[in-house]
């Protein structure tokens, strides 16, 4: 089994302005180039590079453009969390190849939520027999046409192949390869279908995009998300793990309890901030031009600046 451990760590947005994403992605393969393992190289020259992280027992991370991908690998077959965007489907197949042989079919697919960079390989692992699994606003809204205006998108309807065919409400225990799985919606935070899959007997969690690490988050609001319900669902997931828990963000690299206490505290004192400005007669744009401070700026690193962070915010409210 090859292991390839990651050199970057960014999180890649599906936000990116298309002018950006070129330069971002070439910058990705030069700064990934040394990780390609000369047979994968020999093999799939074409391909995207997808790198894989152990995490323990059956788990693993892989990580390509878009959200950070979950696998289960072990006697029961292959179950993937995300997928990330659909043109990185032939990537992963020779990643996932790597982990589990020539069987590479996953047998479920969960998604976190609906964004196209996390469920863009649907289509692709249904056709091969996957079931695919995720709460019932995730196949709502990837039925239809969803406008993003703070990201200035428009995605039309998912083909019919690619929506979850496993739906639920509240949670759904999954029992493979040794473990049980608990999937449980959070309501309102990055959208309104967010998931997060606790593997209960190995302490690992992914958290889709309720976590960004080290950065100010995405929130959809146009997609039912909201910062209140956002920095509530981070606080449960808090109250759910321990020292121990390995945690995989939807962006970014392999988290801790304390990484995620570091984000609470941020989303809590700079929302409560902007909230009491707010409150107080000032505009979203003063705020923006008064900043919140020195503290938060390596938080702004990312494809959510300070000014949208604060919009998000002042968009709740
Ligand atoms: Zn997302």
């Amino acid at each position: 089994m090859k292991i390839i451990m990651p050199l970057a760590t960014a999180a890649f947005s599906p936000a990116l302005p298309a002018t950006r994403r070129p330069l971002l992605w070439a910058a990705l393969l030069f700064a990934s180039v040394a990780s390609v393992t000369p047979a994968l190289a020999d093999n799939h020259e074409e391909l995207p590079d997808v790198t894989t992280t152990a995490l323990t027992g059956t788990l693993h991370m892989l990580q390509g453009r878009g959200g950070n991908v979950v696998a289960s690998v072990g006697d029961d077959g292959l179950l993937i969390i995300d997928n990330d965007y659909d043109n990185m489907a032939l990537a992963y197949e020779a990643a996932l190849t790597d982990l589990a042989g020539a069987d590479a079919n996953p047998l479920f697919v969960l998604n976190t939520h609906w964004h196209f960079d996390h469920v863009g390989g649907n289509l692709f692992w249904a056709d091969r027999g996957a079931v695919v699994v995720a709460h019932s606003n995730v196949r709502q809204r990837m039925s239809m046409r969803q406008e993003m205006p703070a990201m200035n998108r428009v995605l039309e309807p998912s083909p019919v192949g690619a929506l979850p065919v496993v739906t639920f409400g509240d949670s759904l225990a999954l029992h493979f390869n040794g473990d049980d799985l608990e999937v449980q919606h959070y309501a309102a935070g990055h959208t309104d279908g967010d998931s997060v899959v606790y593997f209960t007997a190995e302490n690992v969690v992914h958290m889709g995009d309720l976590f960004f690490k080290d950065r100010f988050p995405f929130v959809d609001i146009g997609s039912g998300g909201s910062v209140p319900g956002y920095i509530a669902a981070v606080q449960a997931v808090l109250e759910r793990v321990d020292g121990s828990t390995v945690i995989v963000p939807g962006h970014g690299s392999l988290a801790s309890r304390a990484d995620l206490e570091s984000y609470l505290n941020m989303l809590q004192i700079t929302s409560a901030a902007v909230s009491e400005k707010l409150a107080a007669g000032e505009s979203v744009e003063a705020i923006a031009e008064a900043g919140l401070g020195d503290a938060w700026t390596t938080w702004g690193g990312g494809f959510i600046n300070e000014a949208t962070w604060i919009s998000f915010i002042a968009n709740s409210q």
